[in-house]
């Protein structure tokens, strides 16, 4: 044990230590913690719909019809009948052929990827993906070459002079995760397309959040059907818990008889799939929840550009606030959470060391008085700190 209790001193010491806090969430922006409210900037529940009544009626409804698991993997016993209709609803959502749930975006991309690039095969990954992006690339038997975050010229000379035998594959987040910032997927498009390389776009920030209706990164190029495959997950704008990959019908097969994630795990609860459906039926019908969520992120940006932080090029509901040294950003949030705010600190290996932020995220269930008060407390704080 020794050796455990020395790593997690010296995690201690360099103010990487991480340790678990409850929440008892109110409702889709407030959770108290420790007996106090607290307004809530750090979760991805980008459209407030964990909170929505038709979304929370769905889950309970399903528990009480269909029980409270699915008691088998999905080729098994666990293929609910929901699962096709959410898949369907899906796969219309994104404009693909068809679409396949797995339990977690986590899930998926391990699955997906791990599938997908075999041992002659290549992925390219940006340096800035999603952890679960890397595991799925590690898993795989196939070489990843890492290009720098959005470097396009990069990209393109590593596609012409990696020497590859089998297929290439191109993974990027849509929307990156910790920085906020769009993938350039008009460039990737053209890249893959001279170099025939698949494309496979993580949309876990960008569904519900970016292009029309909330359709995700490959729409809001107006580049449908152009991205070979697009994963997501249904934990963030849509309120519930589930992974998604949406593309084609032959894609979607060979990952039901390839991916070990999807094969070797209990089906979601039904109460989880029809919150999932119930939430995509509610962004589909209400589109304009979109809008509301980009204005409120356009709101808070301004007032910390204003104000002079660096927010890293986001143009989404994720706001980094820049800080560097990782002790910086934990007092950051510290000073926060005495003012009634959470927002996360993100420290490595999250980022890299020395890119230590806060993570703020926006949601379209926030009032302006409320982004008001965070941003007029981020200011006072950051410059009590010397950020700005
Ligand atoms: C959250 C996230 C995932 C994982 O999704 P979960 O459903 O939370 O497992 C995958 N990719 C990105 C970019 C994410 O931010």
């Amino acid at each position: 044990m020794e050796f455990y209790q020395h790593a997690l001193e010296q995690a201690e010491r360099e103010h990487l230590y991480r340790r678990l806090v409850d929440y008892i969430p109110r409702d889709a922006v407030h959770a108290d913690s420790e007996g106090r409210q607290y307004l809530m900037m750090a979760a991805n529940n980008y459209l407030g719909l964990t909170h929505h009544p038709a979304v929370q009626q769905a889950a309970a409804s399903a528990s009480l019809t269909f029980g409270t698991g699915s008691g088998g993997s999905r080729l098994t016993t666990g293929n609910h009948l929901l699962y096709r209709q959410l898949e369907n609803k899906l796969a219309a959502f994104k404009g693909t052929e068809a679409a396949l749930i797995f339990n977690t975006g986590y899930m998926a991309n391990v699955g997906i990827i791990s599938s997908l690039a075999g041992k002659d095969d290549v992925i390219f990954s940006d340096e800035l993906n999603h952890a679960s992006i890397i595991d799925g690339c590690r898993l795989s038997r196939g070489r990843t070459v890492i290009y720098g975050h959005s470097n396009m010229n990069q990209l393109a000379d590593l596609l012409t002079n990696t020497a590859c035998s089998g297929r290439r594959l191109i993974v990027t987040d849509g929307v990156f995760s910790m920085d906020g910032d769009i993938a350039r997927l008009d460039d990737i498009v053209q890249l893959a397309r001279k170099a025939d390389a698949l494309i496979m776009v993580d949309d876990a920030h960008a569904t519900g959040v970016i292009g029309p209706g909330g359709r995700g990164t490959a729409a809001s190029f107006g580049l449908e059907g152009q991205v070979h495959i697009t994963m997501g997950t249904l934990s963030k704008s849509l309120g519930a818990e589930g992974g998604y990959a949406a593309g084609s019908q032959v894609l979607m097969d060979y990952l039901i008889n390839k991916a070990r994630s999807f094969i070797f795990s209990t089906a979601l609860a039904p109460a989880t799939t029809a919150a999932a459906l119930a939430a995509l039926q509610v962004l589909s019908g209400q589109p304009d929840m979109v809008d509301r969520l980009k204005a409120n992120a356009a709101y808070l940006r301004t007032k910390l550009n204003q104000a002079g932080f660096d927010t890293c090029g986001s143009t989404t509901a994720i706001l980094p606030v820049i800080v560097g040294d990782a002790y910086l950003a934990v007092e950051f949030a510290q000073l926060l959470k005495k003012e009634g705010i959470v927002v996360s600190a993100i420290r490595q290996p999250t980022v890299p060391a020395g890119a230590s932020r806060l993570r703020i995220t926006v949601s379209a269930a926030h009032s302006l008085a409320e982004l008001t008060k965070a941003s007029q407390a981020i200011c006072t704080i950051g410059r009590q700190l010397g950020v700005i």
